[in-house]
């Protein structure tokens, strides 16, 4: 079951001037900063009331991030819902109808499970359902 937005993910060229902005315009605290290597992206997280703004920058011109930038230039790249079960979550939306980037969850930023769903059949909004990695209910 979906219980809340998890995050936000947001493509920006350059993690440093965004955090910036971030902190000083708006007041927020950078409160993680991780690579994730198997999306070739830096993140920096920021909890807005327990919803999270996860900032992306690419570290490769391959990344999935890259090509967006590329594409669309920067702002919101994807809304993360958080599940209590992931696997159920995929399922459901595969019985939908929906096309799914990944059937098989991996492990993404902060240990979480994340899967993604196809932008194509989303009415344009890359889809990300993220989960503890023990399965557990979200430790929020
Ligand atoms: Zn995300």
């Amino acid at each position: 079951m979906i219980q809340r937005i998890d995050h936000l993910g947001i493509a920006v060229r350059s993690l440093d001037e965004t955090v910036k902005y971030y902190e000083k315009a708006l007041g927020l605290k950078c409160e993680r900063l991780e690579e994730v290597a198997s999306q070739k992206v830096k993140t920096a997280f920021f909890d807005v009331g327990g919803t999270h703004i996860e900032l992306l920058e690419p570290t490769s011109p391959d990344s999935p991030i890259a090509a967006f930038l590329e594409k669309r230039g920067e702002g919101i790249h994807h809304v993360a819902f958080a599940t209590d079960d992931i696997g159920a979550q995929l399922g459901e939306a595969k019985n939908a109808g929906v096309k799914l980037i990944h059937e098989v969850p991996f492990e993404g930023a902060a240990g979480k499970l994340v899967a993604f769903l196809h932008p194509k059949s989303t009415y344009g909004v890359l889809t990300e359902f993220c989960a503890p990695k023990d399965g557990a209910a979200s430790h929020h």
